[in-house]
C-alpha cells in the first residue's frame, strides 16, 4: 500500500513500511504450489505485481516470493510470465537483471501526457514531477535486445 510517488488521485493509503510479510509471502507461495498441484493442465502461469509501488520493497518482499514461485514453475515445467505495474522510479540495472532471471516479461509504466501534464498528476513532491526520471529509465532500460 505504500508508494514513493504521490499522484493526486491515488486511493492507496501510503502506510509507511507496508509490505508483504514473510507470512503473506508464504501464503502466496503455498497458494501457487497448491494450484499447480491440483491443476496439472496449467502450462502457463502469469503473475502480476502491483501496489502501491511493488518495487518499493523489491529485495525484501517481492524478490524472495518471486524466486520461490519461479522454482515451483521450473519444477513443474510451467511457463512463468511475471509482470509489474509500476511507477518506474526504482528500476535499475539490478532490478532488471533479477527480473530477467526470474521470469519477468514486462512492466506497465504509465505516463499522463507530456511533461507538464504528467508532472501535475504524478509527482514525487508537488514541486518535483516524475516525467524526466521515467523517460530516463526508459531510455536506459527500455526495449533493449537481450
Ligand atoms: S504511482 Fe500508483 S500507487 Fe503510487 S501514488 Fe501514484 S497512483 Fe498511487
Amino acid at each position: 500500500m505504500n508508494c514513493n510517488s504521490k499522484c493526486w488521485y491515488c486511493y492507496e493509503t501510503h502506510i509507511k513500511k507496508s509490505r508483504l510479510s514473510a507470512e503473506t509471502q508464504g501464503h502466496i507461495v503455498k497458494f501457487v504450489r497448491e494450484l499447480l498441484d491440483k491443476k496439472p493442465e496449467i502450462k502457463d502461469f502469469q503473475l502480476n505485481w502491483f501496489g502501491g509501488e511493488p518495487l518499493l520493497y523489491f529485495n525484501h518482499a517481492v524478490l524472495p516470493t518471486m524466486k520461490r514461485i519461479y522454482a515451483i514453475t521450473r519444477e513443474k515445467r510451467v511457463e512463468l510470465s511475471a509482470f509489474f505495474t509500476s511507477n518506474g522510479l526504482l528500476i535499475d540495472e539490478n532490478v532488471i537483471d533479477l527480473c530477467k532471471r526470474y521470469g519477468v516479461t514486462g512492466f506497465q509504466i504509465t505516463l499522463y501526457g507530456r511533461r507538464e501534464r504528467h508532472n501535475r498528476v504524478r509527482f514525487i513532491f508537488q514541486s518535483r514531477g516524475s516525467y524526466d526520471k521515467i523517460k530516463r529509465q526508459h531510455k536506459t532500460f527500455g526495449e533493449k535486445p537481450d
